[in-house]
């Protein structure tokens, strides 16, 4: 078990230059991705083998760049008032296919009274679809992925439970590490991009896992408008 702190200045940081370093990226894979293409479905082409490669990689790249776009976005702008149970739901119905591939079971146990919250539901759906698709990662054979949200008197609770293999100590404190990951062809991107868009809701999240016991995740989001503080405006 494992609680984990990261410091709001480095994620501004990060973000900044993620939004820098992203645009920069863009145009010219844009261009690269273009003539690969063209390359690509050229019959004639001797190198289609390699041309390939390079158009897979290039949507990595791509891919890399989308999730630091993510990043270096000021989320309160998006602020609405949302059910956090039609969130889940939307994100849960994204991942069915994916659940009866690996004959996940999926659980969830919402509470009668659910009241609007306020916040950026585009973000919390991101933060959704981080967790589940690592849950599913995570899973082999008879998978459990539970969700239970529950009100307290100021917030709400969600929780994301999976009984896959766990994480090790040295998983748990990279976690929220950018490009930290122990997956090939993961991008160590998920786990930080969900830290701050909970943060910038001024939200909490706490990940306890145990090997081979399973990972727990639980986000309180508060019920109240957040007040823009003085000192964060990013
Ligand atoms: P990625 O999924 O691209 O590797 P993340 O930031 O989403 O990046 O996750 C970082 C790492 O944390 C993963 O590579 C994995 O080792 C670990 N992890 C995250 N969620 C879980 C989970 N539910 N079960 C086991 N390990 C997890
Ligand atoms: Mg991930």
């Amino acid at each position: 078990a494992d609680i984990l702190k990261i410091d709001a200045e480095k994620l501004l940081a990060i973000g900044e230059i993620a939004a820098s370093v992203a645009h920069e990226v863009r145009n010219p894979l844009t261009a690269i991705s273009g003539f690969i293409q063209m390359m690509n479905n050229d019959p004639t082409n001797p190198y289609h083998a390699y041309t390939e490669i390079m158009d897979s990689e290039i949507n990595r790249i791509d891919l890399i760049v989308s999730e630091f776009l993510v990043l270096s976005k000021p989320s309160l702008k998006k602020s609405t008032e949302f059910y956090i149970e039609n969130t889940i739901q939307d994100v849960i119905a994204m991942f069915k296919p994916n659940f009866l591939n690996s004959s996940i079971v999926c659980d969830v146990q919402f509470h009668e009274d659910s009241t609007m919250i306020p916040g950026n539901e585009d973000g919390m759906k991101q933060v959704f679809i981080n967790l589940l698709k690592n849950s599913c990662e995570a899973l082999k054979k008879n998978g459990i992925i539970t969700i239970k949200v529950t009100y307290q008197q100021e917030t709400v609770s969600i929780s994301i439970r999976d009984n896959g293999p766990g994480m090790d100590t040295e998983t748990i404190g990279n976690l929220y590490e950018p490009f930290f990951t122990t997956k090939e062809g993961g991008t160590g991107l998920g786990m930080l991009i969900s830290k701050k868009i909970i943060l910038d809701q001024n939200g909490t999240i706490t990940v306890t896992s145990k090997k081979n016991k399973g990972t727990k995740t639980l986000i309180k989001l508060p019920l109240t408008p957040v007040k823009k503080t003085a000192s964060i405006n990013g």
